[in-house]
Order: structure tokens, then sequence, then C-alpha cells
């Protein structure tokens, strides 16, 4: 076996086998909007294709690589991991390298969350979800869930239930009884309480679908509501965990105190897929309550050594190279570039986030001229002048962004944390670029419309 003659071997065929064997869709969307680049090679914010040139990665693979992509740190413990043949998932004991992480999850979120101490391991973010909404109902006898609108908290059927946009949930039946708030809406939130049966509220610190920030006193509100219902407050930090908003959780930055947190994303460095729910011993006893219900909920891989191992290098990482701390010092400078774009293009109307969890949303344009080509590019599919906006930064600066949520003009931003000064200029640039090139209509990045729709039509 030599993986490495293989990669050269079927070098370039990615989308070709992909449209055999996996989702031929998806393979004809990357190739309409011009994202169908075969990567090579990935180094810190930077990833690299087949024919050499350098790509800036300001989607993270939606969030994973806070630390950059292969981290040495991170790389070098999985390589001491490989190299110790050690005795991983016996399943029937009680794993060393597990017990580390949990200890370690436990020190970081106690600064952020007093109270928390107690870990279970999983495999993915909408499983740690899944896993959080069982706790709540274990711990609280009750049935219903409380959800934000535009939420997203994973796509299996649990996480379904609490996610807030018709296009995912739409054509996969009965979901479990959820309840979407709107969100800053205290007094919905409470009448849906009020009524008693409500199991848990979860919520995103900052809402990964669209970048939502909410208002300074609902969250700390929607604390007080929950206790005050007895239901559990669940924080799911899945996207804005480990220093991604500028601080380590982003509940911090109101001073929150959940009951439940959901991890998973960034913990890994990116190697492996990992998740952990991080609550309270009490809630925890709730559902492993005796040694008959002593693995009443469990899996398979959740606490398999490459996972643990490269969680404990990303913590120490994180802490070493002082991540959370730069993500907040790069994110003001982000933030006060977008601000100055906002100043200057007519179709920016808002700009939002914290940290490096950065969003930029569009309007209609003041102009005559531009309006008609807003309109007409809207006509086609609404959201459609975001999707431009990325296409042109992907296009003409080889940067990699993404459209925040179906059918809304927001793109997101989530760099690596390892970026420097110069990587978010450029991608400042970049956008001022491109938001230049879009005040002359028809032509530049309005013809990139036509395109699509060709596209599209032939698809
Ligand atoms: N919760 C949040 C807040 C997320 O952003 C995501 C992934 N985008 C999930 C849960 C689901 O995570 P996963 O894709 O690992 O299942």
């Amino acid at each position: 076996m030599d993986i490495k003659k293989l990669v050269e071997k079927y070098k370039g065929e990615n989308y070709e086998l992909h449209r055999k064997y996996l989702n031929p869709f998806f393979v004809k969307v990357l190739g309409i909007i011009g994202f169908d680049v075969v990567y090579v090679r990935g180094e810190g914010p930077w990833l690299y294709d087949v024919d050499g040139n350098r790509y800036l990665d300001f989607l993270s693979g939606y969030g994973v690589f806070s630390l950059g992509r292969n981290h040495p740190v991170v790389k070098a413990a999985l390589v001491e991991v490989l190299e110790m043949d050690r005795p991983n998932l016996v399943q029937m004991d009680c794993p060393l390298l597990a017990g580390i992480l949990a200890e370690r999850l436990v020190q970081v979120a106690q600064r952020s969350f007093p109270g928390l101490d107690a870990v279970f391991f999983t495999n993915s973010g909408t499983e740690a979800v899944e896993g959080a909404l069982k706790f709540a109902r274990a711990a609280t006898g009750k049935p219903r869930f409380l959800h934000l609108e535009h939420s997203f908290h994973g796509l299996t059927l649990g996480s379904l239930s609490v996610n807030g946009d018709a296009y995912f949930r739409e054509g996969f039946g009965e979901l479990l009884p959820g309840t979407a708030i709107p969100m800053n809406d205290l007094d919905a939130l409470e009448r849906e309480l009020k009524r008693g049966d409500v199991a848990c509220f979860i919520a995103e610190p900052i809402q990964g679908k669209g970048v939502y920030v909410p208002d300074d006193d609902f969250l700390p509100g929607a604390q007080r509501l929950c206790h005050k219902y007895g239901a559990l407050f669940i924080l799911d930090e899945v996207q804005t965990g480990f220093g991604r908003t500028g601080k380590f959780f982003c509940g911090e930055h109101w001073g929150l105190s959940p009951d439940i947190v959901t991890v998973a994303k960034a913990l890994s460095g990116g190697y492996a897929p990992v998740g952990a729910v991080i609550t309270r011993r009490k809630i925890h006893r709730k559902v492993f309550r005796s040694l008959e219900r002593a693995v009443v909920h469990s899996n398979t891989f959740g606490m398999n050594e490459l996972a643990m191992a490269a969680g404990i290098a990303t913590l120490e990482a994180i802490e070493e190279e002082g991540l959370v701390e730069r993500a907040a010092e790069l994110g003001e400078r982000f933030m006060g570039g977008l601000k100055r774009l906002r100043e200057k293009h007519q179709m920016v109307t808002d700009v939002r986030g914290k940290g490096l969890m950065l969003g930029i949303e569009f309007g209609p344009p003041r102009s005559l001229k531009l309006k008609a080509g807003w309109k007409s590019v809207e006509a086609v599919k609404r959201g459609l002048f975001a999707q431009l906006i990325v296409m042109g930064l992907m296009r003409e600066f080889r940067l990699l962004t993404q459209v925040s949520a179906h059918g809304v003009n927001i793109i997101k931003f989530l760099p690596p944390l390892v970026v420097g000064e110069a990587e978010i200029d450029y991608a400042l640039e970049a956008l001022d670029g491109v938001l230049s090139a879009a005040h002359h209509f028809p032509g530049g990045i309005w013809g990139l419309a036509k395109d699509l729709v060709k596209g599209a039509l032939g698809a």
C-alpha cells in the first residue's frame, strides 16, 4: 500500500470520482460557481492547487481550522500516538487520553462557565447536540425543545428538530417537538416556557447561518427565564468555541452560565472528527444514574486516541500561541476595515460579528442603474448578489469565502485564527476590489450572473 503513489495516480480525478460515486449535484454547483479547484496541499491559512496557485482560506473548513491546516504541534502529537501503538478503543476500559482531554476541557470550560465539570465525547457537532438534547430530556423529564429562528445545530434528525431554516427541514418528515423563537424576543420565549413542557432552550451565541448577534440582554435574559421555568439552557459553541469570537467561549461575552455546552469543529485542529458535551455532574448523573444505566448513551469512536491526542495538542497550541487574544485583536482590525467598506459601498447594508467570526450583508443599492442590476440578479435567485461577490473573491483574488445561508445576501468570514494582519488586509482589499467592480453595470461581476444562470439551466 502506497498512499502517495495512489494520490499521484488519481491526481485531478477528484470531481469525476465524486460525480460518479458521491454527490453529482454538488459537483455541478462547484463547477458553476468556479470552486472546482483541485487542491493538493494545505499549510496554515493557505491552500495550494495542482498548478501551484495559492488560495487564502477564510472558510476554514466551516470553522474547523482555527489553527490553520496541518499545524505542526497537532501533527507531531498524532505521529507520536501512531508510533506508540496505543491500545485504542478497548471499550471495556477507561482510555487515558480521553481522561486527560476531559480534564483539560473542564479546566478551560470552568474559566468561562463555572460549574461545568463533566464531559461526554462525540464524533461530531451534531452528535454533541443530539447528546445535549437527550441529556435535557433525562434531566427535566420534559419533551419539548426551544430554539431560535435561523438556528443551525447539525443535520441528524434530533438536531434538525431544532433547526430554524425550512430549507434544511423540508422533505424529511416529522421531527421532534420543537418551537422556534425569534432572536431577542424574550416575551415569546417566556410564553413557550410557561407551558411547562420544555426540556431546554438551545442557542448558538452567535448564529453561524447569517452571523446574527443577539442583543446584549437576550441570552442572559433567556438563561434567567429557563431557570425560572425549570428548563435547561444549552449553548451550542460548536462553531464559536475555542477562541473564534475573541473569547475562549463566546458565551463569555455576556457572562453566561449554561447548563450544557456543545463543542466540536476546531477541537481536533481539523485532523480527526471530534465533539463533546460539557455539563454539570448533576445533569450527567440524570443520564448515567445507576450501574444498570452506566452505558445508556454511548458511541463506538467518541474517545478514539487520534481525536483525543489531537484535542490535547490543539488546546495547548491555542494557549501557547495566544490565539484567543489574537482573534480579538485581528477581529477589531477586520471589523474596522469592514466598517470602512460599508461607508464606501452603497450595497453594503450591515457588518457584524465578534472576533474572527464576521459577516457582511448586502442590500439594494441607491443608484438607479445599480438597482436595476440588483433587481435582475435577485429575480433569478434571492441571495445571488452575495454569491457573485463570493465568486469574484475566488476568481480575482483566490480568497475562499462562503454565502452564509440559503437565500440571504450575507457573506461569512471565518479565517484561521493564525492569520496575520497582512492576510486580513488582503481580504479587505479583495472585498474592496470586487465591490468596486460591482459599481459598474452591466459587466464586471454582474456578468458572472449570466454564467451562473447558463450553468444552472444546463444542470
Ligand atoms: N452546531 C453548530 C453551531 C454548527 O455550526 C454545526 C456545523 N456547522 C453543527 C452544530 C454541526 O456540526 P457537525 O457538522 O460536526 O455535525
